[in-house]
């Protein structure tokens, strides 16, 4: 009698195919916080009413933004084409927060049309595509894991951050990006308003 092991969960992280993507979700979580609220930013006071920020908006800022978040990038910078591509990988991943996955579906269906890859020696799928153009097809796969996960990214709960991150906790309760700084300074909001209403 032969025995699958089926996963629990149903996560597809859990799915064992022998093929690695070359880059990781986090690279795309990397890609969809280009955008974020005007106080998405480690050492930046927003308050409400400033803009958000989308550093998307040309290809220099795209690069300096995912070399600030360790993210390995190819050499120069993204071109046009490039850039429309990574633009369609966050909208999809915020589609993905807001709970429209037909909207993220079609997003990644725009982006599989193009896409082509190989297997190197490792058994990393490798985009056939060089520079930028081949990055953002090797977002695809791991773009694939987080339209299929049981437990999608989310937003920040501080309007004025709106980072996505992976909620990994055991209840999955997070609901901040970082419970030292947007936690605390909600925190510290609240208790202020509090005061105030007093
Ligand atoms: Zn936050």
């Amino acid at each position: 009698m032969v025995r699958r092991t089926v996963s629990r969960s149903g996560n597809v992280h859990s799915m064992t195919t022998g093929i690695t993507p070359a880059l990781s979700t986090a690279s795309v979580l990397a890609i969809a916080n280009t955008r974020h609220g005007p106080g998405g930013h480690y050492h930046h006071r927003a308050k409400a009413g400033d803009d958000p920020h989308d550093h998307l908006a040309d290809g220099g800022a795209a690069r300096d933004f995912l070399n600030q978040l360790n993210v390995s990038v190819p050499d120069g910078t993204p071109g046009a084409e490039s850039l429309a591509r990574l633009r369609t990988v966050q909208a999809a991943v915020h589609h993905i927060v807001a709970g429209n996955r037909s909207a993220a579906r079609s997003a990644v269906g725009r982006l599989a049309e193009r896409a082509r890859y190989r297997l190197d020696a490792d058994g990393r799928l490798v985009a056939v595509r060089r520079g930028w153009l081949g990055f953002a097809d090797e977002l695809l796969p791991p773009l694939l894991t987080l339209l299929g996960a049981d437990n999608p990214p989310r937003a920040c709960a501080n309007p004025l951050c709106g980072w996505i991150y992976l909620d990994a906790s055991r209840n999955r309760s997070r609901i901040w990006c970082d419970s030292t700084r947007c936690g605390n300074q909600q925190r510290v909001r609240r208790s202020r308003a509090q005061r105030a209403a007093v």
